[in-house]
Formats: C-alpha cells, structure tokens, sequence
C-alpha cells in the first residue's frame, strides 16, 4: 500500500439541451449534419455580429445548478475568455469568470460496502454509505468547433461552434477512482432527470476533465496537480485517474516532482501524455462581454423553479427500495433514466404488484429490448399493457409461464393488448370447476399407482397428479383450482 492519498477535482462540459446555439438561431444538433453546414456570421465570429442569448440555456443551467444544490446569486454576467486558436473564430470564448450563473453547491454521491445504516425504525439496510462532494460553480460558455486532425493537414468543422455548454466544477472533495465515478455518473443523472442536458456520451455531449493530485496521507496541503483534459466516457474517466495515481505515485516515491501540466488521454495505450506546461498559468486577459447584458435573477423566481424541481434520482433510488421493497441493484436499474421509472411506477399501478413488476420491466422487457439495441422509447408495450398482463395472472386468467413467453412475446410483437393476444390464441386458464373435476377424475382413475402412493403417505405423489392434470389440460387448467378440486378427490 502506498503512502499517498489522491486528491482530485472535475470539471464537467455538458450540453446544454435547447432547440438553437447559444448566441444565434443555428440548431444545436447537428451531430448528422455535413461539416459547416450549421453555422452563421453570429457563432462563426465575423465582426461586427452581435450575439443574442438563448433564454433557455440560462432557465437550464439554474435548474441544473439547483438540483446540484448550487446558490443563485441575483446578478452574474459573461466574460470573454480570450485565447487564439484554430477551432475559436471569434478568437474569444463567451463564459463566466468571476460571477457565474451559480456557485457554492454540493452532490451527495452513493459508495458501496464500507458501511452499514441500520435504522431500528427501518427494516432495510443499507450497504452503502454517501459523501458529499462541494461544487464550486456552475457557469455557462459557448462551445468551440471541431478540429480534425490528419496526418498532414487539419480540417476544421464550426457546426458545433456556439452551442451552449454548461461546466460544472467540483471541489478537490474526490478520494478515489469509485468516488469519481460515481460523482461523474450522479452529475449525469441529474442533469437527465433536469432536462438540462441529454449527455449523450457518444454524441460528445458530456466530457470531463480531471485534476490530479497526490499528498502524503494525513497531510494536509494539497500537492501539485495534473490536469487530464477531454475525457469522453466513465470508463476513460475511470482508467485515466487509475493510470495518474500510479504515475504520481510512482515519481514522488522516486524522489521526483509532479510537473504542474495539462495531459491528453491516449484511449489506446491507456495512458496519459504531456501536452503543455502550466508554469505561470495562461492569461485568458478575461474581460466582461461587452455585447451582453448581465443576468438579472428574481429570488421569487428561483424559489418557484426549485419547488418545480421534481423528485431527483438519489431519493427515487431509495424510495423505490423502501417503498416498493426492491434489492438495490434493481432500484438503480430502474431509476437511471427518468422514462424507465415512470414506466415501471405505471406497471406497479396498473398490476398492484411491485415483485413481479421487477421481474417483467427488469429481466424480461430490458433483456428483450437489450436484444434488440433498442431503447424504452420504441418500446410497443406501454406500461399499462404491462400492468394488465401481470393482473392477468394474480387473478389466475393466465398462467405465469404463458404470460412470460407466449403472451409477453406477441405483445412485444404487435403491441396489442393482453386480452386480445389471450384471446386470439385461445390461451386462457380452464376455470370451469366442472370441466376441471371430470379431467380431475380421470386422471385419478389413470394414476392408481401414485394415488395409493399419496394415501400411503408420500406427499411427493401429489405433485406428480398435479403435474398430469395441468397435461391434460394442456396448460390451461387454472392451476389453483386443479390443486384444490385434486385435494377434494383424493380426501
Ligand atoms: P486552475 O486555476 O488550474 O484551473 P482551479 O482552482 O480553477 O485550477 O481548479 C480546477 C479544478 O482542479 C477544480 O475542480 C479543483 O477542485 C481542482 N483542484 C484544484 N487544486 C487541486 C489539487 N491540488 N489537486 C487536485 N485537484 C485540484
Ligand atoms: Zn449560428
Ligand atoms: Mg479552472
């Protein structure tokens, strides 16, 4: 075990979800569109343009700033950051430097396995235990264009150029690459559960960079950092802290210093790479944007959009344990995005069943939909069809292995309703007693061997008759009633 005890700090680019940039009417998605397409004298920088905001990035970031339990002061405004560099047509980014949107807020993330919370009042237990990591601030910036770089030469693609970003960043709270992770994947789902950001990784639309830093344990002065840049997934996030750790560790027990510099990720080798120096940190000769009005807050307004927030996805994860009596592993399925926790709080409705409503949304719905690569969204069944099918079988109208198989594949199909798949392949349970009792009878009268065997005692025998009587029913006979009318016979 080493000495040293990582310190480390993110800031989080995220896509602000709105119909057009930042500062003109382009769209904001033109993750499809052919380069340069999407752009105008506004977010391309010629002179003499004036950027007008986009009211809706700012009503977002303060939802998302709120959720993130953030202060909103009453003024902020924009600065322009000023550097020179291909990608940058204006030659400046419009961000927020020292009067951001938001400030001094925290997230409390949940690890696993180092505690126990046993509450006496409260029968579930807990294997996990939570940390609160303090954010900085949160401000709002326009994005730059993309640089593609060849072997020699580099295209230059301006269609993402003035789309609006939100950067959230944390204190140097995080201890561990679990910690980080798990931070990261909170921030996720709450900017989804806000609507403020789809944060689709593979659309670029979330990126972390990540400062690193190593102190002797016990320790209380922070060491020189590192700054990873540009991380676009959790899994480089979390290979690029594990591989920093270890190149800082393996320097200071060296003997040797942490060079004070901003590294790139190389997804390939796993490893990160100096990029340049940050002796004598940069001069952004920030200054406040001259074309843009400040930001004028109303605390009335604030007030109202937190009390429109809605139930964020920390609480609904331990609601759903608590109130629905589900194992952890299977809350956090179904609280990860919004849409599956309506869908699955509809099925619980409709069906009064909370157990086998995991069971169907969680093993079968998610693997067929996995199956298929699709998402909720093109999902046929709605929740309500799902809910009736599960009624369907607690009233003992189907059978729970046709209801698995049978039903629950011809209504993933066609997404028509239980009922009408039940009826169309004549698929429900026998319940007419009569019927029930003669097809009973009969196969007593065919089985003397086990009906002497179960008189005699051996209760195995019985499963064996019950077993031949669903047979010849061909499935059908109403299970509960096939026990009892069997009991009836055989005294
Ligand atoms: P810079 O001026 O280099 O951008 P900031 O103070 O703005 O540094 O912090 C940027 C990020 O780095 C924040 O997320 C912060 O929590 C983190 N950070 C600051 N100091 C350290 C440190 N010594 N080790 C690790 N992370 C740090
Ligand atoms: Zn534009
Ligand atoms: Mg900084």
């Amino acid at each position: 075990m080493s000495n040293f005890e990582p310190v480390v700090g993110l800031e989080i680019h995220a896509q602000i979800s709105t119909q057009s940039k930042m500062f003109c009417s382009c769209s904001n998605d033109s993750f499809d569109a052919p380069a340069n397409t999407n752009v105008c004298p506004v977010c391309m920088g010629f002179p003499g343009m004036l950027p007008v905001i986009n009211k809706e990035t700012f009503a977002k970031g303060i939802k998302a700033a709120l959720a993130l339990n953030c202060a909103i002061p009453s003024f902020s405004k924009f600065d322009r950051k000023n550097y020179f560099y291909p990608d940058l047509p204006k030659g400046f980014q419009i961000s927020q430097y020292d009067q951001p949107v938001a400030q001094n807020g925290y997230l409390e993330i949940q690890l696993s396995g180092k505690a126990h919370i046993i509450d006496q009042n409260n029968p579930v237990q807990y294997s996990h235990y939570f940390k609160k990591i303090r954010i900085n601030r949160l401000h709002l910036e326009d994005d730059a264009g993309k640089l593609i770089h060849g072997s020699d030469s580099t295209l230059c693609d301006y269609n993402r150029s003035g789309c609006p970003l939100m950067e959230i960043v944390s204190e140097p709270d995080i201890r561990s690459v679990e910690e980080a992770s798990a931070y990261a994947q909170e921030v996720r789902r709450i900017l989804r559960y806000t609507g403020s950001s789809q944060c689709d990784m593979e659309k670029g639309m979330m990126r972390f960079d990540l400062n690193v830093s190593l102190r002797q344990k016990g320790e209380e002065k922070f060491g020189t950092k590192a700054e990873v840049k540009n991380l676009n997934s959790f899994r480089a996030l979390e290979r690029a802290l594990a591989y920093e750790i270890e190149r800082q560790t393996n320097l200071l027990e060296a003997g040797e210093k942490v060079a004070q510099e901003t590294r790139g990720w190389d997804d390939a080798t796993g490893e990160t790479f100096s990029q340049r120096s940050k002796e004598g940190a940069h001069d952004y000769r920030y200054f406040p944007e001259p074309d843009l009005p400040p930001l004028l807050v109303e605390d009335k307004a604030v007030s109202k959009m937190k009390s429109e927030l809605g139930e964020l996805p920390l609480q609904k994860r331990l609601r759903f344990i608590e109130q629905f009596g589900l194992c952890e592993k299977d809350s956090g399925i179904l609280t990860e995005e919004p849409e599956m926790a309506r869908y699955f709080e509809t099925v619980v409705d409709t069906s009064g069943d909370a157990k086998m409503a995991v069971s169907f949304v969680n093993t079968i719905l998610l693997k067929h939909l996995n199956e298929d690569g699709k998402g909720l969204a093109e999902c046929k069944i709605t929740p309500e069809q799902l809910g009736k099918l599960i009624k369907m079988i607690r009233d003992g109208v189907i059978s729970n292995n046709m209801a698995k198989n049978e039903i629950f594949a011809a209504m993933y199909e066609t997404g028509k309703d239980p009922e009408k798949v039940v009826e169309e392949k004549g698929l429900k349970l026998v319940s007419d007693t009569g019927a029930l009792e003669t097809l009973c009878k009969n196969v007593l009268e065919e089985n003397p061997g086990p009906v002497a065997d179960y008189k005699g005692g051996k209760q195995a025998a019985f499963g064996f008759l019950v077993g031949a009587a669903m047979k010849a029913s061909k499935g059908q006979g109403n299970p509960k009633l096939v026990n009892e009318i069997l009991k009836k016979l055989l005294g």
